[in-house]
């Protein structure tokens, strides 16, 4: 029965998509139910790859009459499991093939994309036209898309200065559950042309932009957005500062965060941390502890300068010093390609979320206590804790262990569960959720925030038809 549906669907979505862009063949079947994380999801009967909003906007019409479930994905680089179905028979939209850049507007400073393009793509675009973005992407945006990015709250390169993915938009298009299209920001005048239109996010009516942000495809499906530009900057400084001490090494970061100092400031707070990224700084300088690395980016070298200058009188007055600019330079110019190396300790049992700058020395602290409860280091297990600035003044907290012993991935679970409890427990809160934060979001979800959600919910989805599950939603 489910294969004659599946037939008749497929032949259906091949009218207008092209064979070529629906499947059904079991490995492909496969490889959607899985992300980039440890978690396992359920089968899809079919995936589709749309090339535009009004392809996307039938099939969820189609999705709609015959009551199937829709998951869109973008990359499938997520690493909470926020991508893979949670019920069987689900039809999955894949958007990689919408990369169109649909307008570059010099003149308020925006750049319109389709939103399967990756972040790597439109920073090499946009820099042959003398751009960047403001946030440049995920530390995974080889692969991931604008669209998942924006869907999964992400966090990464350029967010102190610039804070996250979702800091950064001007307005979306979005295609809703019942198919009809909608355009958020400035753009909700009824006319054409729509794009040179879209220049404010906040005007006229409510913020409608940001329902849609970070709702992990839950409320609708985004095929455009709009995004903040910048000229590409002329001085870029970079500066290493190392500290014995990982709470005085904490005040200045917040210092230098709280006064938007920097482009990038991105910690690593242990010795374990700077032995499997800088490992060389160990054996030059005594008693270093942790590492602060700071980017600057200013419209002149002189003002760049000037900032680095003002940073690093910053770390002398808690106790730190200039160690060099390997793995500031390191980490800003290899960008997406720098943290994939440390696939090599293992798979990912990652707990990214974000916290007040102050409460790292207690997470460092109880996390030490966690890795010695277990004998991670004993057992074969490495681990990485960073911190990246966001934003006006908090941080994205990164502690991963990796999987160095398969046999013994029991162990590693056990460890990685009491670590988000703990993290939650000292005032951290995820942003991307999916498998890996849901039970420990919901569990202290206030009744009236998830209560209205499950309402919104309902009035645009009342069949639950995209991505059923998520946030049990
Ligand atoms: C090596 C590596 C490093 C990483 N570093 C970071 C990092 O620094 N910061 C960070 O935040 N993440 C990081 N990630 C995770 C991941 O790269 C990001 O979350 C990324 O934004 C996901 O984009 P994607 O296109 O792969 O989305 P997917 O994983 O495909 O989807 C993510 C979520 O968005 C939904 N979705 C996707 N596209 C759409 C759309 N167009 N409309 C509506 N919903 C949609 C999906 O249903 C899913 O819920 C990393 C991953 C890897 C593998």
């Amino acid at each position: 029965m489910v294969l004659e549906i599946n037939k008749e669907l497929s032949s259906e979505l091949s009218s207008f998509l092209g064979s070529e862009n629906v499947s059904s063949e079991k490995f492909i079947l496969i490889s959607y139910s899985e992300d980039a994380s440890p978690f396992e999801g359920n089968l899809p009967q079919i995936v589709v790859r749309p090339e535009t909003t009004e392809h996307i906007s039938k099939i969820m019409k189609i999705a709609t009459e015959k009551q199937i479930p829709v998951v869109p994905v973008g990359g499938r680089s997520s690493i909470s499991g926020s991508t893979i179905p949670r019920v069987d028979n689900a039809l999955m939209i894949d958007i990689t093939k919408m990369t169109k850049i649909l307008e570059l507007n010099e003149d308020i400073m925006t750049v319109t994309v389709q939103t399967g393009i990756t972040w790597s793509e439109l920073i090499h675009l946009l820099k042959e036209k003398g751009y960047k973005l403001g946030f440049r992407g995920p530390y995974g945006g080889n692969a991931g898309t604008v669209g998942g990015s924006l869907s999964a709250n992400s966090i990464g390169c350029g967010a102190s200065a610039n804070g996250g993915a979702c800091d950064n938009v001007i307005g979306l298009e979005v295609v809703l559950p019942n198919g009809e299209i909608i355009k958020t920001g400035s753009n909700w005048k009824n006319k054409e042309p729509i794009m040179r239109e879209n220049f404010a996010r906040y005007c006229t009516f409510n913020d409608l932009t940001g329902l849609f942000l970070g709702d992990h495809g839950t409320l609708g499906i985004k095929t455009a957005a709009t995004l903040k530009i910048f000229p590409v900057p002329k001085g870029v400084a970079y500066a290493d500062f190392g500290f014995s001490n990982l709470e005085q090494a904490t005040k200045a970061f917040h210092e230098i965060q709280s006064n938007h100092l920097v482009e990038e400031a991105v910690m690593l707070g242990d010795t374990n941390s700077i032995d499997l990224l800088a490992s060389s700084y160990r054996s030059t300088f005594k008693n270093l502890d942790c590492i602060l690395a700071v980017i600057i980016e200013e419209v002149d070298e002189e003002i760049a300068k000037i900032k680095r200058e003002y940073c690093e009188k910053i770390v002398r007055k808690y106790g730190g010093k200039s160690i060099g600019m390997f793995l500031s330079k390191a980490h800003w110019l290899n960008m997406f390609n720098l943290v994939q190396s440390l696939f090599e300790e293992g798979f990912w049992y990652n707990t990214c979320h974000i916290r007040p700058i102050s409460t790292l020395p207690i997470l460092v602290e109880k996390f030490h206590a966690l890795a010695n409860k277990y004998q991670l280091k004993e057992n074969g297990f490495n681990w990485i804790i960073s911190a990246l600035g966001v934003d006006h003044c908090f941080t994205s907290g990164w502690i991963t262990i990796f999987l160095g012993d398969k046999n013994k991935k029991d162990l590693v679970y056990k460890a990685w569960e009491e670590l988000r409890e703990i993290e939650m427990e000292l005032g951290g809160v995820p942003y991307w959720t999916g498998k890996l934060w849901e039970p420990y979001a919901l569990d202290r979800v206030n009744p009236s925030f998830i209560g209205l959600l499950k309402k919104l919910k309902k009035a645009l989805d009342p069949k639950n038809l995209l991505h059923p599950m998520v946030f049990e939603l």
